[in-house]
């Protein structure tokens, strides 16, 4: 098994509903994120996946959540935009997005953390 990995970061802002701490209110993070992607073969190159195209898709998805207030976008605009939820809109978003593998690699999880100490990870 081989995986690759790439980390993009981000900063925006929002709040938790429904939880009563700090979190409540509004506040922001500098976000990062690592998308792990792992399969059993290389392409005839070396390569499990171009990091090139991954990056592209992360960066368009980073693009849309950089610099706004969570709250205010599908889905969080009804979903909590927790560091779960957010690693999971962000595997929804990059499978749909992803040039499919020929060598059948795919999308094995999403890290995102808040801060330097905190981060939730989504497998699918
Ligand atoms: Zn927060």
């Amino acid at each position: 098994m081989f995986q690759v990995s790439v980390e993009e970061t981000f900063a925006a802002a929002h709040n938790l509903r429904n939880y009563k701490g700090k979190c409540e209110d509004l506040h922001g993070h500098n976000y990062k994120i690592r998308v792990v992607l792992s399969g059993q073969e290389l392409d005839s190159t070396g390569l499990l996946y171009d990091f090139v195209s991954l990056k592209q898709v992360i960066r368009s998805i980073i693009a849309s959540l950089d610099h706004k207030y969570l709250n205010e976008l599908p889905p969080f605009d009804t979903l909590n935009p927790s560091a779960e939820n957010l690693a999971r809109h962000i595997y929804d978003q990059a499978t749909r997005q992803l040039p499919p593998s020929p060598n059948g690699a795919g999308i094995a999880s999403i890290t995102v953390w808040e801060t330097e100490t905190t981060a939730a990870t989504y497998h699918p």
